[in-house]
């Protein structure tokens, strides 16, 4: 059974963690963007044998879970990888940004590679690619140092940049970012997709600012393994 801790940063009212309302009026909380890909990578993967998906945040969002709970909980159940979305924040009302990608400071060659694959993938899906210096980085954060698999935490975009968050706001990007980090989880853990399962993925147009872009992500879902319609 390959086992995938996957946490959601934060709660739905954690503090401060939201986007700006200068560019998003309804000041969207962070927990809602992360929850909402955490949401569609669990539905991805329970398209594959042999994986279970253990959600380390609070599904409802009403609890702040703390760093040392979700590690905790990785760590009793053995999980062999750990990703924790979150979007990101810094820019202050500017431009600029994009997708980052983090594992610890000291980390082996395994959790090296989940994090490229990561990387690769979320801009290969989405394009947010951003002007960041370094966005593979490293970092002494809590969920990350005292996690004991290889583990990952992802950035999504700026919460409070004039470029990225109008971008992250939307469905279509958390359907790709879904995506991309479930095909990297499949890589990693040589899943295989369920023959009895009937892989319908419904991509709800309405979601899309263009019909070209809803084409687009089905295109992928069916290069990916999945029966894709637009509805
Ligand atoms: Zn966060």
């Amino acid at each position: 059974m390959f086992k995938i801790a996957l946490s959601a940063g934060h709660g739905k009212n954690t503090p401060g963690k939201r986007c700006l309302k200068k560019i998003d009026k309804k000041e969207t909380r962070e927990w809602v963007l992360n929850s909402r890909i955490c949401e569609l990578v669990e539905k991805n993967l329970s398209n594959y044998e042999n994986c279970s998906v253990i959600r380390l945040d609070d599904k409802t969002g009403k609890k702040d879970i703390s760093i040392t709970n979700r590690t905790s909980t990785a760590n009793k159940e053995n999980a062999d990888i750990y990703i924790s979305v979150h979007h990101n924040a810094g820019i202050k009302g500017g431009s600029g940004g994009g997708i980052m990608a983090f594992t610890y400071l000291k980390v082996g060659e395994k959790t090296e590679k989940l994090q490229e694959l990561l990387y690769k993938k979320l801009i290969d899906k989405t394009g947010l690619k951003g002007n960041r210096s370094t966005p593979l980085s490293k970092a002494n954060l809590g969920e990350l140092r005292q996690s004991k698999m290889p583990a990952v935490l992802l950035e999504c975009g700026f919460m409070d940049s004039t470029t990225d968050t109008p971008i992250i706001l939307t469905k279509e990007f958390a359907e790709k970012c879904a995506l991309a980090i479930s095909e990297a989880i499949v890589e990693t853990g040589k899943l295989k997709q369920k023959q009895s399962a009937k892989k319908l993925y419904i991509v709800q147009a309405g979601a899309f600012s263009s019909k070209e872009n809803a084409e687009e992500l089905v295109k992928k879902l069916k290069k990916a393994g999945f029966d894709a319609v637009i509805k």
